[in-house]
């Protein structure tokens, strides 16, 4: 058994002008290929190949900066494909809105901390929203391919909107500006598909 490249659910240019067509190309068809060919080969001869990449991240101190890094990369962006959309952007409804109003106040000050938190980020990193392990929503971001999930996290918690702010993600389009490319990234965010998984680990 080994790792597999997802599919996208759109084409390479459905989120253009706000993510580009070469930019997604790239960033699907070779940085996320190599974090998946590099995990399956820094799992070969271990115990880790068998088990569900979730296992594999929450127990990630038990493994070596390989696999962290290209686990973490796999993931990262399995998710980060997923809430993206070409119909996305607005604002969630239902519970997940109730739960960014009372954690946050309002969507807009939610969006503040988020962004802050993603232009914070020295370097490469993620911005995540999470639930936290009391059923709380939080922001935070993690350097490289780290995320919340992982047992080594400085903010655990299960991810459910990430922010991938490395340069490969937004560099040919917006070079050095990443508040840009942050404040596009809003106009495709997949909120049906992030309060669906609100709603499940809700339960
Ligand atoms: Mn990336």
């Amino acid at each position: 058994m080994s790792f597999e490249l997802p599919n996208l659910d759109y084409a390479f240019d459905a989120l253009a002008p706000h993510i580009d067509a070469r930019t997604m190309e790239i960033h699907h068809g070779k940085h996320h290929a190599a974090y998946v060919s590099n995990l399956n080969n820094a799992l070969k001869g271990t115990d880790g190949i068998e088990k569900n990449l979730e296992d594999i991240i929450k127990n990630i101190s038990k493994y070596p900066a390989a696999v962290r890094n290209n686990g973490g990369g796999h993931f990262n962006h399995t998710l980060f494909w997923k809430i993206l959309s070409p119909r996305g952007g607005g604002q969630p409804a239902g519970s997940l809105m109730d739960a960014i109003n009372s954690e946050f106040g309002s969507f807009d000050t939610f969006k503040d901390t988020f962004s802050k938190s993603a232009m914070t980020r020295f370097g490469s990193g993620w911005a995540w929203l999470c639930l936290d392990n009391n059923g709380k929503l939080s922001v935070c971001s993690s350097p490289n391919q780290d995320n919340p999930l992982m047992d080594i996290a400085e903010c655990k918690g299960s991810p459910i909107l990430g922010l991938d702010v490395w340069e490969h993600a937004y560099y040919l389009n917006y070079q050095n500006r990443r508040a840009d490319y942050i404040s596009a990234f809003w106009n495709v965010v997949n909120w049906d598909a992030i309060s669906t998984s609100f709603q499940h680990l809700s339960k």
